[in-house]
């Protein structure tokens, strides 16, 4: 094993060789703290052509490679096992920005490039980079792309497959895959680069990626609104949808628990709204130009959702400052759950319709499971995907609660299959949801997965474990 370590040493420098178990530490952990692996060593190449040499040597003794990027996925697919046997390669040295073309409205960026920068970078050229969420500041392109992540702008511009023109892949044996291309239209055969988004590191390590821009949005106007049920928030949905000219940018559901989290627990979160209400969506919308109209049309909307009893209460933004407080509420909400306990996490997705129904059955069947159990749901009602989080019961203890993770998901998952929906609507699987997936693929669909790895990666040398359950007789 000294030999590997010494020649990848050889390739990225002894500094970037990490061995130290403290140091190797920030890279051996999921962001919630439920798993923590062991690595023979972090290794951070400095280019392209290192990440394909260290890729080579590690083929050609059957080293296993976990990619690595911000840590900040949910289903701990860049934390390696607890054997000890594996090496994380992540490329948060590959942080270069290649190109900004703001005429073809691309950026072509390397994979250890931090979302934020991204943001920045396509806002300087007066363009945006839609991708966004709460962990915006830490995620970097690989890890985006590893995991096909999704966030608060889907409703409007896609998730981050939609938002990638091409790729560049150290494939596991070391070759380089350069398929940079920054074209809207290319029928060259099949699209391979769909089969990297969301591999989640099991069929290669993308190094680069030219990513698709959009005009700046000269007005967006916010709204966090008091709604009486999950159908009413379908209903504004879809007004504001007509109302706009299919102008929404985020449509976010928050249930009642989910604001008193989040005030109760995080500095500088308050109700927006006098009266309690059992649930709230956060609207956005933006327009092209800037015009005292587009926010008539936005207020008018909200005012006939009102006379209708669609919504019955709102406050609007007045300034860039307030809408950034309202949106501070839907990020709070994750991190004020850490305070009340054990939370165990749901990533559901069904049809948009049937959003009202899912949660009217899984908010009973989760109670008639746990009496006492506190359901956070909350998400991108837009998209159909709940974050349908479980805390624990008042005074129950946390580790009995988090027991029972598999269990009471299970629950959860149940009803959203029911209604034709899905276990994993951003998040992924990983090493969390890997063994649920034969009880929701077709068999046929497993079975072509699992040929497209063998292809790709016929030594398994790419996260082996992780996304793919094993094989069983
Ligand atoms: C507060 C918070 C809010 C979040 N909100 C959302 C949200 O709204 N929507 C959403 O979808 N997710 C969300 N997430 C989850 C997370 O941010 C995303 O999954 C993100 O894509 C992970 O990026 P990362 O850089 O941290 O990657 P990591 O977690 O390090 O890795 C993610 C996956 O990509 C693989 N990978 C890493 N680098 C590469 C590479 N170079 N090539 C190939 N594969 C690679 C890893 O092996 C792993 O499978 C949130 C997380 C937090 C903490």
């Amino acid at each position: 094993m000294m030999e590997i370590l010494d020649r990848l040493r050889a390739v990225v420098g002894t500094a970037n060789v990490i061995v130290d178990p403290f140091d190797m530490e920030p890279y051996l952990t999921d962001e919630r703290g439920r798993f923590k692996g062991v690595a023979r060593a972090v290794v951070r190449p400095g280019s392209v052509a290192e990440t394909a040499e260290v890729v080579r040597i590690c083929a050609e003794v059957g080293q296993a490679i976990v990619p690595r990027a911000g840590g900040t996925g949910h289903v701990a697919a860049s934390v390696p096992f607890e054997s000890g046997e594996e090496i994380v390669v992540c490329l948060n040295r590959l942080n270069k920005i290649r190109v900004v073309d703001p005429l073809n409205l691309t950026m072509t960026v390397e994979a250890g490039v931090v979302l934020t920068d991204v943001q920045e970078a396509a806002d300087r050229v007066d363009r945006l980079f839609p991708l966004s969420l709460g962990a915006e500041g830490t995620a970097q392109i690989g890890g985006l792309i590893g995991a096909n992540a999704g966030g608060n702008n889907v409703l409007r511009y896609g998730n981050t497959r939609d938002l990638v023109l091409g790729l560049e892949v150290v494939l596991p044996d070391g070759r380089i895959w350069n398929g940079l291309r920054a074209l809207r239209k290319n029928n060259t055969g099949y699209d391979l680069k769909h089969l990297f988004i969301g591999a989640e590191g099991t069929l290669g390590l993308v190094t680069a990626a030219v990513l698709k821009l959009f005009p700046k949005p000269a007005q967006t106007e916010t709204a966090f609104v008091a709604i009486p049920d999950p159908k009413a928030a379908l209903e504004l949905l879809a007004r504001m949808k007509t109302a706009t000219g299919d102008a929404v940018t985020s449509f976010e559901i928050l249930c009642r628990r989910s604001l008193e989290f989040a005030i109760r627990h995080i500095e500088g979160v308050r109700d927006p709204l006098s009266d309690p209400s059992p649930w709230y969506v956060l609207v956005e919308v933006s327009a092209g130009t800037r015009t005292e109209a587009f926010r008539e049309v936005f207020e008018n909307a909200l005012a006939s959702a009102m006379e209708d009893g669609i919504a019955t209460d709102a406050v609007l933004a007045g300034s860039t400052a307030q809408s950034e407080s309202l949106w501070r509420i839907r990020e709070a909400i994750v991190a004020a759950q850490k305070f009340e306990g054990g939370s165990i996490k749901n990533d559901v997705a069904v049809p948009v319709s049937a959003v009202p129904e899912f949660l009217e059955r899984a908010l009973r069947a989760v109670e008639e499971a746990c009496p006492g159990i506190r359901p956070v749901p909350f998400g991108h009602v837009g998209d159909g995907n709940i974050h349908f989080n479980l805390t624990q019961p008042e005074g129950a203890d946390k580790a009995d609660h988090m027991a029972r993770w598999d269990e009471l998901t299970g629950v959860v998952n149940a009803v959203a299959t029911a209604l034709g929906g899905t276990i994993s609507a951003e998040h992924g699987v990983g090493r969390i949801k890997r063994d649920l997936l034969p009880g929701v693929l077709p068999a046929v669909e497993l079975e072509l997965m699992r040929g497209v790895k063998a292809l790709i990666d016929p030594k398994g040398i790419m996260n082996p474990g992780k996304l793919l359950p094993p094989v069983r007789d």
